[in-house]
């Protein structure tokens, strides 16, 4: 991808474990190498169609000085959040904090911590079966909208189905979020539990009754393999409530593992819920 960089950019300030770095400050050099398409600014000659590097250093010197951290990696991680929210052109941002002074005792030409953030594109899966159902979508839709780390956010259609699983409950309302997020897929994830919580959620029975379930179907094209977060979400092409408001939001999408497009997943679905339709109305006569 095009990027813009920005190499050593000196600034003074006060980082540092050590109580003498905060009183004394030193030298910080700063790397800051943004990605972002570059193609629209490379045929208008118009600064607005990119970013202003000037704006960039200015930016960097600012949050250098605003605050003392203890770590380069704290400071780092302030850079790379700013410049990912000031300049809403960066889709991701590489930020090295060097320090040429470390106290160590020893000569090295620096010692630096860098660090590579960015947004990423997120589809998150969204049920109620309790209590006011379509409150609770979109109050869980307020709440990520507004939300500084989240942009781009869309909601589907709510649509109404039967209960999946335990049959012994009352219909769903389900939608599909999508949104870019500045959240890594844990956070999200707890992000969303919390949301979850404060819907006053209860968990009696597996895929049992709900107020709010949030599920992260899919975080970009990532591919994990812990327990605790499955991405792709194991169920998403087995579901058409899924499906349904997930193609309404992405409809040439495909599937990063199986690389099937959701819509064929869905199609395929419809399909079988007609035919399983026609044989019970064929067995009734
Ligand atoms: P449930 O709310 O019944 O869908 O289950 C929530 C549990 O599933 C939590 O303990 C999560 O850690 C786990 N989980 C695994 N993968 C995902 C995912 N992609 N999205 C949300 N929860 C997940």
């Amino acid at each position: 991808m095009d990027r813009i960089k920005v190499s050593d950019l000196e600034v003074f300030c006060n980082h540092g474990v050590y109580k003498e770095e905060n009183i004394l400050g030193q030298k910080f050099l700063v790397d800051a190498e943004l990605f972002l398409s570059l193609r629209r600014a490379g045929r208008s000659d118009a600064l607005q169609d990119s970013v202003s590097y000037g704006d960039v250093c200015r930016l960097i010197d600012a949050e250098m000085k605003k605050q003392n951290d203890k770590l380069l990696e704290r400071a780092a991680e302030r850079l790379a959040e700013q410049i990912l929210l000031a300049f809403p052109l960066v889709e991701r941002v590489k930020i090295e904090v060097k320090k040429p002074w470390a106290p160590v005792m020893m000569h090295v030409s620096y010692a630096s911590v860098s660090i590579e953030r960015g947004w990423h594109t997120v589809y998150v899966g969204v049920g109620s079966n309790m209590g006011d159902r379509q409150a609770y979508l979109e109050e869980a839709g307020d709440q990520l909208s507004s939300d500084a780390w989240i942009r781009g956010f869309r909601m589907a259609k709510i649509i109404e189905t039967e209960p999946y699983g335990y049959l012994e409950q009352d219909r769903f309302l389900n939608t599909v979020f999508a949104f870019s997020t500045l959240y890594e897929p844990k956070e999200l994830l707890e992000r969303l539990q919390g949301l979850e919580q404060e819907a006053h959620r209860e968990r009696l029975v597996h895929w049992g009754p709900r107020t709010l379930d949030l599920d992260i179907l899919l975080y970009d094209d990532i591919i994990t393999t812990e327990a605790d977060l499955v991405i792709p979400h194991p169920e998403l092409t087995k579901r058409l409530f899924v499906l349904e408001p997930l193609c309404e939001l992405n409809p040439y999408g495909v599937h990063p593992l199986y690389r099937k497009r959701f819509v064929d997943y869905r199609d395929a679905l419809r399909d079988d819920r007609r035919s399983k339709k026609s044989q019970r109305h064929a067995t009734r006569l």
